[in-house]
């Protein structure tokens, strides 16, 4: 399997973070963070630094980092542009993914004597599938909110789509026997 990029994001991408965990990736983010701190992260851990910040961007890519600059922020188009760029999956993974709130690997369970003591009832009843937090302890259920992510990267792949159609005409056949050039 390909190495898994991991980023850390600026203090402007909270969203682009989130959405980043849930598809198993991991992200760094903090809601205050100095810019030497997310060059030092980024350095240090091998992450790519996302922002919307053109200075940071241009210090980053001057030290030799991995940077993205996130022009228009609406979370289809970053992930269509990471998934071109980076090779991000934007499929959710029930055995890959991570804690929206603390980014820690989340752990699949259908036990329903784990999850009772943690959810109401109707929750239980309702749902089969659930995962927990190690580290915060939080329960996440695909809940009614569900049905939105799914919209949400239905839409960034075809935003990928488009991105990656714009890319290919670029490229020159391997072989130019016919000597069309
Ligand atoms: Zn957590």
């Amino acid at each position: 399997m390909p190495h898994h990029p991991r980023f850390v994001v600026d203090s402007m991408l909270g969203h682009v973070a989130r959405w980043l965990r849930l598809l198993g990736y991991d992200t760094l983010y903090y809601r205050n963070i100095a810019d030497w701190k997310i060059l030092k992260v980024a350095e240090e851990e091998d992450r790519i630094i996302l922002t919307r910040d053109l200075g940071l961007f241009r210090r980053a890519r001057k030290r030799g980092l991995r940077a993205f600059y996130v022009e228009d922020p609406s979370i289809e188009k970053v992930l269509a542009y990471l998934s071109a760029r980076y090779g991000i999956r934007l499929e959710f993974d029930k055995h890959d993914t991570r804690c929206p709130e603390c980014n820690t690997p989340l752990r699949y369970t259908t036990s329903i004597e784990e999850i009772s003591p943690r959810v109401s009832k109707d929750i239980v009843l309702k749902y089969r599938e659930f995962w927990i937090c190690p580290h915060c302890g939080k329960v996440y259920w695909q809940g009614r909110h569900w049905k939105s992510i799914n919209q949400v990267l239905e839409i960034a792949r075809s935003e990928r789509l488009k991105l990656v159609s714009r890319f290919v005409p670029r490229e020159r056949p391997l072989s130019s026997e016919q000597g069309l050039e």
